[in-house]
């Protein structure tokens, strides 16, 4: 026999295993799927997928967290509180994955910035005290800033504020939502922030 008839007798072989393993799986797995098929095994299934997708999520945010005290605290030094956070979050994620949203990463980086003293000034401008007419998020400045002082900023709507304040006042479990746009402006706030102060750039937050 030669070499090619070797390699066609084993190519032969890997076809008809492929076939069998392709009805295998329609067999046992795709009567689950069809509709008036195992009922209970399909209810199994998608709420196995939903946990399988919130752990997921869950890892992921996990590692984003790790990843952002890791840029921001891994000098050698000790940062009880940055620590505490940290295995304050982890835990939070390992007991409620369903918490790992964006809404939650943004309000973890919200917290390691007070905990780095870095803590955004969301109350008046930044830059010159004013109260009124906050209309914008500068990162140079270090926190919000009023029409007047606005050069240099991104616009920051009144959502966008209230999620910085609230994220910052709550505790984590307890943390809020927003729109995604508001997301999107917290999130610009807080990597501006660690940007101008910190020298520090953060991986995204990532997808919800
Ligand atoms: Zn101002």
């Amino acid at each position: 026999m030669t070499m090619l008839d070797r390699m066609r007798r084993h190519r032969s072989w890997l076809k008809w295993s492929l076939g069998i393993v392709v009805a295998t799986f329609i067999i046992l797995y795709v009567p689950t799927f069809m509709p008036g098929g195992r009922a209970g095994a399909t209810n199994d299934t998608i709420a196995s997928n939903a946990r399988l997708r919130e752990h997921g999520r869950a890892l992921d945010g996990a590692v984003r967290a790790c990843d952002a005290v890791n840029r921001l605290f891994g000098d050698g030094e000790p940062h009880p509180p940055a620590y505490h956070l940290l295995c304050n979050e982890l835990g939070l994620l390992d007991r409620e994955p369903e918490r790992a949203t964006l809404a939650n990463q943004l309000a973890f980086r919200l917290k390691l910035l007070v905990a780095a003293g870095l803590a955004p000034q969301l109350g008046s401008c930044a830059s010159c005290g004013e109260a009124e007419e906050l209309v914008g998020f500068s990162g140079a400045a270090g926190g919000v800033v009023c029409a007047a002082c606005e050069a240099g900023s991104f616009a920051l709507s009144q959502e966008g504020h209230d999620f910085l304040v609230t994220a910052i006042g709550r505790p984590l479990a307890d943390s809020p939502d927003a729109d995604p746009q508001a997301l999107q402006q917290a999130e610009r706030a807080i990597l501006e922030t660690l940007e101008h102060h910190a020298h520090v750039r953060l991986r995204g937050v990532g997808a919800r």
